[in-house]
């Protein structure tokens, strides 16, 4: 499949305000992210919160404008997009977030919600009718609770508005910021499975943001590891869940809770918390909570290799 999305060597950096002298600073929240995303699949971005992975998904939207790089999207570079031609490519990418609660309007119907993004498009009236039902409908509800409020939802029917809010443009690309970690167990499922049929329905790409590496084991096909705000390793699923090769990797694979009884893995303690992104580790950032740190890692830092046929930055596969 050919390239939806392509990321390269994209920066964002926050300006802080640090130290006696009030000297400015930044962060570096997403530092050199390159990636391609193709049609149709599912890739999914992991890491712990603070690593920078919603901030590439809102810079990929341009929702937070990006400090450096270039986001491609069907073969058009964004950057040079004013506002006006910004707005007719989201006809094309959507969000989903994490809490539909704060980012539906407590104000509108259901109905008034999901006419606003048609409204905004500028979809004739004639049209607008039908394609609110449908989409409600699609993502599991009924018509009939087209003219409720978004307070008398559960969690779940919530995100399956969000969803359908999303869905209304019949977009190209969703971007989920971890659209099912507000949900219960057994709630995340319906949604993920929900997000699955639709991804077959629409010939939809995903981008999918989650601190949880078992969400994303069920639905991506790729998976990126960032750890403040680089990829430390980008595999298949398969080959990630298989062999994690790098030491965060492994990390965060060892914390997933087994399915196998017999399978005894060794959970891996990670050493310390996540250091600040404005004052980023020398060398290799995950030096400092490495078990299999060395003494190059503390000054050099690692490059992007292929190895097995995956990306992965650390010096043990030099
Ligand atoms: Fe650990 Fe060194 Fe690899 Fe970084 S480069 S993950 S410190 S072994
Ligand atoms: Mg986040």
């Amino acid at each position: 499949n050919p390239a939806l999305l392509e990321v390269k060597n994209l920066q964002k950096r926050f300006p802080i305000k640090k130290g006696l002298f009030k000297e400015a600073s930044y962060v570096h929240a997403v530092n050199g992210i390159n990636l391609s995303i193709y049609e149709g699949e599912t890739l999914g971005i992991v890491g712990e919160s603070g690593c920078g992975k919603s901030t590439l998904g809102r810079c990929i939207l341009r929702l937070v404008e990006p400090s450096g790089g270039e986001i491609i999207f069907q073969g058009e570079p964004l950057h040079q997009f004013g506002k006006k031609e910004m707005k007719a490519v989201r006809r094309n990418m959507q969000m989903v977030f994490q809490n539909p609660f704060d980012t539906l309007n407590p104000k509108l119907t259901i109905k008034q919600i999901l006419t606003e993004p048609l409204v905004a498009h500028r979809v004739p009236h004639q049209e607008r009718e039908r394609l609110i039902e449908e989409t409600i409908e699609i993502v599991g509800l009924s018509k009939r609770y087209l003219l409720r409020y978004p307070h008398e939802f559960s969690g779940g029917q919530r995100q399956r508005i969000g969803i359908a809010r999303a869905l209304m443009l019949r977009p190209k690309l969703i971007i989920a910021d971890e659209p099912v970690s507000a949900l219960d167990v057994s709630i995340q499922a319906q949604i993920l499975n929900l997000l699955q049929d639709l991804q077959e329905q629409f010939s939809l790409t995903y981008v999918f943001i989650s601190h949880d590496l078992s969400v994303v084991e069920h639905i991506a096909d790729r998976v990126a590891v960032m750890y403040l705000g680089e990829i430390v390793e980008l595999a298949t699923k398969e080959a990630l869940f298989e062999k994690a090769l790098h030491p965060y990797s492994q990390a965060l694979l060892s914390a997933v809770p087994q399915t196998d009884p017999d399978d005894n893995k060794e959970r891996i303690i990670l050493k310390g918390d996540l250091p600040s992104a404005s004052n980023p580790p020398t060398g290799c950032k995950f030096h400092p909570r490495c078990q299999a740190c060395m003494e190059i890692c503390k000054t050099e830092v690692p490059m992007h290799r292929e190895v097995d046929g995956r990306l992965v930055a650390c010096h043990l596969y030099e």
